[in-house]
Order: C-alpha cells, then structure tokens, then sequence
C-alpha cells in the first residue's frame, strides 16, 4: 500500500488506470471490494478500498481495485454536487420555457382578440358604408321618380 500513499492528489492519474469515480463496488475481475484499513506510514488508520482477491493475496503493484475512502467519498459528492447542478440549471430550463409558453399563449390571445376587433370595426365600417350606399341609392331613385313625375 506504501507505495500509492503519493497518489493522495492525483486522481486523474488514477482514473487513466481504469479506477472507478465514487464508491468502488465490484473490482473489473469480478471481485467484490472489501474496505480495509492502511498500516503504511505515511497513511496510519486511512481506509481504502481494495479488491478482496487482491486484499487476500497481499498483492501489491498489480491493478486491481484500490481507492482511498475519503477519496471516494468526495468523488460521490463532487458528482452529487455535479448532478445537483444539472437538476437545478434544468429546473430553470423548465421554467423558462414555460414562461415562454405562457407569453407565447398570452402574444397568442392578444393577436386574435386585436384581429377579432379589428374586424368587428371593419364590418362596422362596411354597414355604415352599406346603409350611406343605400341612403345615397334611395335619394337617386327618389330624384329619379321624382323627374320623372315633374
Ligand atoms: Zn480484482
């Protein structure tokens, strides 16, 4: 274990070994992994993850499943932290574009109801016409009759 103590920061060089992010569940040759507890020096009484074929056999230098517990852990609340961030800028998403959806209804209503007034002035404007149109024919046809009876 002594040897991976340096290794407490470099996470990323740890996942180019094929680690796992968060809490290791199963190691890649199908063995479940075990929680022990480091003896090395530079790490007394941290806890780790490891391989319990790898932990059985005292093996060391061999790239079965070893992660660092509270490295782990703060794997899980990064992406927790991660997902969290996701959900909320969703959230907002959502919100947003029911927003839109609501102004888009209300742009929606507004025109019709503008529309529909519209044409009620419009063919208030063609009655009006209409009724001048026929006061103007009935005075023609009553200067007519009346010529003709003059
Ligand atoms: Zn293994």
């Amino acid at each position: 274990m002594s040897d991976e103590s340096g290794n407490s920061t470099g996470t990323s060089a740890a996942r180019a070994r094929g680690r796992v992010v968060g809490v290791p569940k199963r190691c890649w040759c199908g063995e479940l992994v075990v929680t022990k507890m480091s003896k090395s020096v530079p790490n007394p009484y941290r806890r780790y993850y490891r391989c319990a074929f790898a932990a059985e056999r005292k093996l060391s230098n061999d790239n079965h499943a070893y992660k660092w517990v509270d490295e782990a852990l703060l794997d899980e609340i990064e992406a927790l932290t991660f997902r969290v961030g996701r959900l909320e800028r969703t959230l907002i998403d959502d919100r947003v574009e029911e927003e839109r959806k609501k102004f888009a209804e209300f742009e929606m209503k507004l025109e019709t109801e503008v529309f529909s007034r519209m044409e009620d002035a419009i063919s208030e404007a063609k009655w009006e016409m209409k009724k001048v149109m026929g006061i103007v024919a009935l005075g023609c046809l009553t200067m007519v009759v009346l010529s003709k009876i003059i």
